[in-house]
């Protein structure tokens, strides 16, 4: 299965009596790259959170459509979901290649040695990097390994939150163009950041949250996709400060 859609209805949360979350109603498409914006703690990570099956929703629902079907979000469906946190996950002993096998023999992946070397080139890692322990790389290297790491199962929808952090512009502009690549092979990819320049380019669906509401969603149409098909900073930006300030 893949997960070509999913659908949010009416999502809330609450963390005793605050509230981080309190209606948000969204449709997330395949092929299609949607920023989660909004000023510090308006609810991004947690709805986020309740994307990947983690956090449990106070009430309302997600559902994830495999075509038609709507599916529970059972151990199957879980495949399906890459999620690069705030902590990349990989061990700083091992070198890229090595942290690719360990991960995939984890998640039972079989034959996974060619594999290793497509997506290392598709995160645009280095091949002189790959035998090295990966304590030893850059901040922009480590992320590009941990988005390999998330795109090990070849997830149908990816979860990003506040990928571009410690980046310089070289290193947000690279993984910008490999979320690209994830989002012409069709995947869902939602990131949540504050760095507009970086996802400006790539970004087709943007929504604003404040204070745990959606205060406003838009989508790029068709006829009007730059190459990369997103907004572009200077549009992103100007739509952020009008919804979010
Ligand atoms: P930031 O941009 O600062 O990361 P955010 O938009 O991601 O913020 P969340 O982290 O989702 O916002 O937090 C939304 C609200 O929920 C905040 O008021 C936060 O304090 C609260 N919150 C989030 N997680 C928890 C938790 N585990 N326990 C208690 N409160 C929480």
């Amino acid at each position: 299965m893949a997960i070509d859609r999913v659908a949010i209805s009416k999502v809330a949360k609450r963390y005793g009596t605050e509230r981080a979350l309190t209606g948000v109603s969204l449709e997330l498409a395949g092929g299609s790259l949607c920023a989660l914006l909004g000023p510090n703690g308006a609810g991004k990570t947690t709805l986020l959170g309740i994307l990947s099956t983690l956090v449990r929703p106070t009430s309302g629902q997600v559902h994830y459509h495999d075509g038609a079907a709507a599916r529970e979000p059972d151990d199957e469906l879980r495949r399906e979901i890459g999620v690069l946190a705030h902590a990349p996950l990989c061990y700083g002993e091992l070198t890229a290649i090595e942290n690719l096998e360990f991960f995939a023999g984890l998640y039972g992946l079989p034959d996974i040695g060619a594999r290793v070397t497509a997506l290392l080139d598709e995160v645009g890692l280095e091949p002189r990097a790959r035998t090295r322990a990966s304590r030893t790389y850059s901040r922009g290297m480590v992320q590009r390994l941990a988005l390999a790491r998330a795109l090990l199962a070849r997830p149908s929808l990816l979860l990003l939150d506040e990928p571009f952090t410690g980046l310089d512009r070289g290193g947000a502009a690279a993984l910008a163009r490999a979320l690209a690549v994830v989002k012409a092979a069709g995947a869902i990819v939602v990131v949540v950041t504050h760095d507009l320049e970086a996802i400006g380019d790539v970004t087709d669906h943007v929504c604003v949250l404040r204070r745990g509401q959606l205060v406003h969603e838009d989508r790029r149409p068709e006829a009007r996709r730059q190459i990369a098909g997103g907004y572009g900073y200077a549009e992103l930006r100007e739509l952020y400060h009008r919804h979010a300030d």
